[in-house]
Order: C-alpha cells, then structure tokens, then sequence
C-alpha cells in the first residue's frame, strides 16, 4: 500500500497570496504546499481522502485516472471545495463515486454543492457521486481494506481521520480524544496535523504533535497541514529522525513494520515494490563497501519514506558472460540476502541473471527494470559501476539516464583500508592466501562456511576433542591449513571455540578436501546438525604427521595457540 500527499499545506496554501515570508518566497519545491489530502493505493484500488480547492491540480500530478471512493475528513472550504473536478472521473468509471462523511459533512457538502444533487434535467455536466454517512465508529470496507473512522477534536468540532492497516491520517485536529488513541497502536506511518510552533485555536502544533508522536509511537510520523511558519529544510532538521514534515507529491510505503520481503524473478516482484531508493550490484561478501552504500539507500529510503531496496544477481554474471573466470563466492544467496536485511534494507529483488538480461541494453535495463518494475526514485551504486549489455554503461550513463527518467543518483566513493579498496576481489584474494584478519576487517565480520554436519571418518572420535564436519561447499574455501574459528550452531544459537582443518586431512591418506572442526569445549545436548564456522585466523599450514598420536599432540598444542588468541581477541566479536 502506498499513501501520495496531495498536499501538506495549511487552508490557504503556501506560498499564501501577497506574502513575502522566505517560506512564501522559496525556492526548495518542498516549500510549496497545496491544500491537504492524500491518496491511498493498494492493488489497483484508490481512495482519495478529501478533494481540496487544488484537486484537479492534485489529481493531475498523481495521475489520477479512478477511484473507488472519497473520504471526506470534514466539511471545511479546504478540504471539500474541489469536488467538481471529479467529473472526468466519473467518464472512466460506471457508477456514480461513492463519497463517505460523517452526517455533519454530509449534510453540508449537500447544502455546498447543492446543483450536483437537484433532481430535475440539466444541461451542464455535473458530478455523478453517492454519498454515504458513517456512524464514525463503524469501519468502511473499500476494496478489502478497513478504513477506520478516528474522531478527532477540531476547535469545538468533531472531525475524522482514518486508519488504514498499518497507517492513519490525521489531518485538522486541536485533540486526539483517548478512546481514538486506542486506535492508533502499532502505527507503520502516521500523518498528522502540525501547523506552526505558536499555539492555535484550532490545530495542533509542532510540539503537541511531537507528544502525540512520542506517546502512540509510531515507526514514522509525517506532519502536514503545514503554514508558512516551518521551512521544510530547517525544521527538517530540528525534529527526531523518525518525524518528518510531508510535502506534495511525497509517496510513502506502508508496511508491517520491519518487513523485510526477498524476490526472487521480475514475475515475483509486486506493483507496490517501489517508490524506492535503490542500489545494483552482486554484493559477494556483503563487506564494508558495499554496507557503506546500503546505509545511503537506507538513510535516503527513510528520509524520503520509500523503501530502501536492492537489486542483486545469482548467478554471478560472470558465470553467463565468462564462465571460465567466474569467480569462487564469499556468500550464497540466502546469506547474501540475510547480511542486506542486517544492513537496513527493506526489500531485495535477486534477478536470475540469464542470456536474455546479459544481452538487455544499459538504457532497456534501466528503463524496463529500474524505473517501470521497481520504481527506483534515488539509485546508489558504487564508483566503479557497471550496467547493461557488454558493461556498456558506467556511472556518467547513469547521470543522464537519471536525469533522463527522473531519478536520483549518487555514487559512493572507494573505500580504503590501509593501501587497499576494499573489494569482493581483494577479500577473496586474502581468504585464499589465508590471511583472515585482513578478509575480517574488509568484511566487518570473520569470514564464515556454513553448512550441514556430515560423518566425518571416524577419526574425530579418536582424538579427544568433539568433532564436526562441514558439507562439501560450493564456494570459496580458505587456503588449506589450520584455523582458530568460533563455530554457531545455526539452530539453537549454541556457540564453541574451535580449532579448523582445510585440507586433505594427509595424516590418513585423505584427498578430498575437507573440513574438520574441532571444539574446545565439549557440547551439551545433541549434535548441531548445521553450523556456520568462523574462521579469525591461520595457525599453520597443513602437514603430514607420522601417526595419529603425534597429530593429536599437534592439535592439542593448537588449541592452546586458540585459546590465547581467543582471549585476546574475542572481547572485539
Ligand atoms: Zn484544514
Ligand atoms: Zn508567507
Ligand atoms: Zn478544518
């Protein structure tokens, strides 16, 4: 479900005619501020809550071709004056438009607009609506969605907002009365009321509404019905950062809160995916550079009320476009996907990167998937950014089409760390060289396998130590040798000091490569059947010893290295 503001300005509007204010008088088009109303959109259906003086303007900036119903808040000149221009309306759809207010509303909208409902021949067009009074206690029921009449205290009149799933709007309002604020729990997005600082008759003000927000809590509250007296960048800037002053034409997704939704195939992704600010790229490891670009789509995403989104590839596009180079994965898909949910994003959209997409022109890319599928209004992407058939696109394309299709771009600058960019290439390069604190700090996290246990050769059960074997992996492995690792039992959250073997296991003739994990402390309860191992560090490589005796020697001396390195560096885990 989305919900555009139509308009967040005050009765008269901003800029108000004849003043010279600096609000009045702005350049930022957030400044600008038409009278207040929203739409809400779920599905294909739409419900347009008050038609103000500029509807007709509003309708034509949100492309406004139907609606299923008006809900009229209350009978103000501003809220209700611009019920003519749904006439061309009434020409797309059959029926009249049902318009929902409470009997007061009603009963004056019948007295305003007296012409629209006399009876008797007529020669001038006029609108073909129903209306509809609601005991304001009783939910209406629009296309499957309820949408909740909230009585609100206006000066001394009753007025409406309404809830709708997890959002409300409440525009004029001076009170919420307490038993209205029991409907307005476990908000994702609350509109509501905030004309200026100075107190007024009628309407609530910044710092009631601040109370308000901070009593119902809300995960995001947008204030609207705005006058003069707040330039958006300034006040912007002095509220809490899950409060934001609406302006016209912004578009907020009302989700459960903490949603977090994973597409697999363009079929998949929904019409309410977007509005989005949006990042591209394959993101292997999931490391410090690529989190740096997730925190922009996310602080952008939040600032903005869209959705903080991805879109990534599996497989690797090199494994279509040169497969001989394809590189060996830090991350499969499931753990990609888990480390973009952990750095703030809201959705991911991970599209099978076949033939047919490899051959899609940079500007068919952009157009087809960015902009017409995932509605992208902001794309974020790293320096070195490519895109579209032969990486034709780069970052100056981008620009243009942005500019070209409307959308924002940023590009996030390299990251370093000491003499390096960090980079899926560079973390892989350490990991088969074993170097895993310099992959660990590229990554802000140890690099981990994870997988099934699998019976080992019995050898494990030889030594002292309690063993677990790890299913063949399909990615990059580390460089043959021996770890100190923590190993997590994936089910339960149970987690060892561990010891790690890559290699051969040549003691026993082995030749598969395998991977043996040795815990330092004995496991209460079952065997973990899936583990994730991470490994901190390489003690030695891998060698032949001349029995079982003198390599069970050897790892008990390797546990001991484990044990101190573990001390030290576990209070930074
Ligand atoms: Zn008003
Ligand atoms: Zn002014
Ligand atoms: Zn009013």
């Amino acid at each position: 479900m989305n919900v555009t503001v139509l308009g967040s300005g005050t009765s008269v509007g901003v800029p108000t005619i004849g003043c010279h204010c600096p609000v009045c008088t702005s350049d930022d088009p957030r400044d600008r501020r038409l009278r207040p109303s929203v739409l809400v959109r779920w599905d294909g259906h739409a419900v347009l809550i008050d038609t103000t003086p500029d509807f007709r303007q509003q309708a034509l900036a949100a492309h406004i071709e139907r609606l299923d119903a008006v809900l009229i808040t209350h009978a103000h000149a501003d809220h209700i004056m611009g019920l003519d221009d749904v006439r061309p309306l009434n020409f797309r759809t059959p029926g009249p438009l049902p318009v929902y207010g409470s009997a007061g509303s009603i009963a004056t909208i019948r007295r305003t607009f007296q012409y629209i409902f006399e009876t008797g021949p007529t020669e001038s067009s006029i609108p073909k609506i129903e209306t509809r009074v609601f005991d304001g206690e009783t939910a209406l029921r629009i296309g499957g969605v309820d949408f909740v009449p909230i009585r609100l205290a206006h000066g001394s009149g009753t007025v409406y907002g309404f809830r709708f799933g997890e959002a409300a709007y409440l525009t004029d309002h001076s009170d919420i009365p307490p038993e209205s604020r029991e409907k307005l729990r476990n908000l994702d997005v609350l509109f509501l009321d905030a004309l200026r600082y100075r107190p007024h008759p009628t309407h609530s003000t910044v710092q009631r509404s601040l109370e308000t927000v901070e009593e119902l809590k809300p995960r995001r509250a947008f204030f609207t019905h705005i006058c003069h007296d707040l330039p958006h960048k300034e006040t912007e800037a002095k509220l809490p950062t899950n409060v934001h002053l609406a302006y016209d034409g912004l578009v907020i997704h009302v989700g459960a809160p903490g949603g977090f939704r994973v597409f697999r195939s363009l079929a998949e992704v929904p019409s309410d995916f977007g509005p989005c600010a949006l990042t591209i790229g394959n993101f292997d490891g999931v490391h410090a550079a690529h989190r740096s670009i997730m925190n922009r789509v996310a602080a952008i995403a939040h600032e903005r009320g869209w959705r903080a989104a991805a879109m990534t590839f599996d497989p690797h596009p090199t494994a279509i476009v040169a497969p001989e180079k394809r590189p060996q994965l830090l991350t499969g898909i499931d753990r990609r996907t888990e480390l973009m949910r952990q750095a703030g994003l809201d959705e991911v959209l991970v599209l099978p990167f076949t033939p047919e997409v490899a051959r899609l022109s940079a500007e068919r890319f952009i157009r087809e998937i960015v902009t017409e599928r995932l509605d992208a209004r902001a794309v974020v992407v790293g320096h070195n950014f490519h895109f579209g058939r032969g990486a034709a696109g780069d970052t100056a394309m981008l620009h243009e089409l942005g500019q070209f299709y409307g959308f924002e771009v940023e590009i996030c600058p390299a990251v370093r760390y000491r003499r390096h960019v960090v980079g899926s290439t560079q973390v892989r390069q350490f990991i088969t060289h074993g170097d895993m604190m310099n992959a660990w700090r590229m990554l802000q996290r140890p690099f981990a396998l994870e997988g099934a246990v699998v019976p080992g050769a019995g050898i494990g059960r030889q030594q002292t130590v309690p063993t677990l074997n790890l299913s063949e992996q399909t990615g990059l492995v580390p460089l043959a040798g021996v770890y100190v690792t923590r190993t997590h039992d994936l089910d339960d959250g149970r987690e060892w000091r561990s010891v790690s073997n890559v290699g051969v296991r040549p003691t026993f003739g082995g030749d598969r490569l395998s991977i043996e994990t040795f815990l330092l402390s004995p496991f209460d309860g079952r065997t973990p059947e899936r583990i994730r191992v991470e490994f901190l560090y390489r003690l030695r490589d891998e060698r032949k010893f001349e029995n079982a005796d003198a390599l069970k020697a050897q790892i008990l001396r390797d546990a001991k290295r484990a044990e101190r390195f573990l001390r030290l560096t576990e209070r930074f885990l």
